[in-house]
């Protein structure tokens, strides 16, 4: 298949030459003249090279690449614009501290001559990771985690984290896990790749709670784990191992759980909660049985889909469903988790219908341990002063 580029520029022009050029070197392309056409056609953006005009319409430079990173964008991206070598190197700086993978810029001047030197520093990139290589990053433990903190909605205090999985690739940078949890269950590394998981996230559990932090972590856990052999025994050990209150844990699963885990996986599914720990209905809503799950399967937590989350404050059927959900969750004595809360308006919204817990970059982007603890020191002191 050939390699596939997106110009996006408001100028037809600067599109049109774009692709000619782009054409040569040998790939499709697209071309969009605005984010609300991306938004309207998102499948334009797998591709393997983003050429971004650095100011569009409403938008400014650095609000492109926040849009870009939200959507978890793993294609190389170009920077063409008329702006100063300054204002283009400070947004590279930015877009690469994100994680974007930030090709370099370009100015509209030199597109016709400058395009060719780009291209070759694509042909010469890192390939897309492949199953040998998640294996060994698993053994080399190049797997690591981010924490997202779960917020009371009615108090604001710190309940907990969610525990998100980066792979820190010494040639790639952080791979996102949609960049390879779909390749691990594609190739049988999910239960490996989930121990691993576990074990980074109850050592850290662990080192919190001996600093007397009371905090409690959410894992997601797919299907295949909880049928593992000797998945029980072997957690166990694990919470021993790192005197875990299995009080604080809980497993995030998805829908697809209450599909293939019937019989001994419900049966794993109620030994865990025998021990304490909780399970939760991840991006609860998105499936196609999710009602079904709620009485199937012992669940202590719901998560609102983000899909819903982010549209409550613009759409009147999301913010329906959304609060709907939150009702459900209280009449079935469950706790309620919204995330994806994204501006004040959302975290409004939720708490004025009791939403009790809330996680989302409003609140705060998953951190890594050291950042977290910055942020946590911060979350306590404002609540002393208030
Ligand atoms: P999830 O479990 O639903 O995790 C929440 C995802 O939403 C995270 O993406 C988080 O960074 C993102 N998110 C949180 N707040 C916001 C927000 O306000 N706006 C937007 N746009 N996004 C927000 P991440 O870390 O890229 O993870 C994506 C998915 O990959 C997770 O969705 C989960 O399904 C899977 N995943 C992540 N870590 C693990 C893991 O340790 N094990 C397994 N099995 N799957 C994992
Ligand atoms: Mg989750
Ligand atoms: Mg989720």
């Amino acid at each position: 298949m050939p390699p596939s580029a997106l110009v996006i520029d408001d100028d037809v022009d600067i599109q049109l030459l774009g692709k000619m050029l782009l054409s040569r070197h040998g790939f499709e392309v697209a071309t969009a003249g605005c984010l609300g056409e991306l938004a309207r056609k998102p499948a334009l953006l797998n591709t393997n090279l983003i050429v971004l005009d650095f100011g569009l319409g409403d938008f400014t430079g650095l609000d492109i690449l926040d849009y870009l990173y939200d959507l978890k964008i793993n294609a190389p991206i170009l920077l063409l614009s008329s702006c100063n070598n300054e204002t283009a190197a400070h947004a590279i700086a930015k877009g690469t501290s994100k994680g974007l993978k930030m090709l370099g810029f370009l100015p509209k001047a030199r597109l016709m001559t400058g395009l060719s030197d780009f291209i070759k520093q694509i042909e010469s990139s890192p390939k897309p990771p492949t199953v040998g290589e998640l294996a060994q990053a698993i053994k080399q433990q190049h797997i690591c985690l981010a924490f997202q903190p779960k917020v009371s909605l009615m108090t604001g205090t710190v309940l907990g984290v969610e525990a998100l999985v980066r792979w820190e690739d010494p040639a790639r940078g952080t791979i996102y896990p949609d960049n390879f949890i779909p390749l691990a269950e594609r190739s049988g590394l999910m239960v490996p790749l989930t121990w691993c998981i576990l074990e980074l996230a109850l050592a850290q559990l662990s080192a919190w709670h001996t600093r007397g932090l009371p905090l409690s972590i959410a894992i997601n856990v797919p299907a295949e784990f909880v049928k593992a052999e000797n998945m029980l025994s072997m957690f166990d050990e694990l919470c021993a191992k790192h005197t875990i209150d299995m009080t604080k844990v809980t497993l995030e699963l998805t829908e697809s759980v209450g599909v293939e885990c019937l019989g001994y996986a419900r049966h794993i599914l109620e030994e865990l909660r025998k021990r304490g720990c909780k399970l939760a209905l991840d991006d609860f809503g998105t499936g196609y049985s999710s009602l079904t799950q709620l009485y199937r399967l012992p669940f202590d937590e719901l998560k609102i889909d983000r899909s819903f989350v982010s549209l409550i404050d613009s759409e009147p059927s999301a913010q329906a469903i959304t609060l709907s959900i939150v009702e459900l969750g209280a009449r079935l004595g469950m706790s309620v988790v919204a995330e994806g809360i994204e501006n004040a308006d959302q975290h409004a919204i939720l708490a004025k219908a009791h939403c009790p817990i809330g996680q989302g970059y409003f609140i705060s982007r998953p951190l890594s341990a050291a950042v977290f603890d910055e942020w946590l020191q911060h979350q306590m002191t404002m609540a002393k002063r208030a």
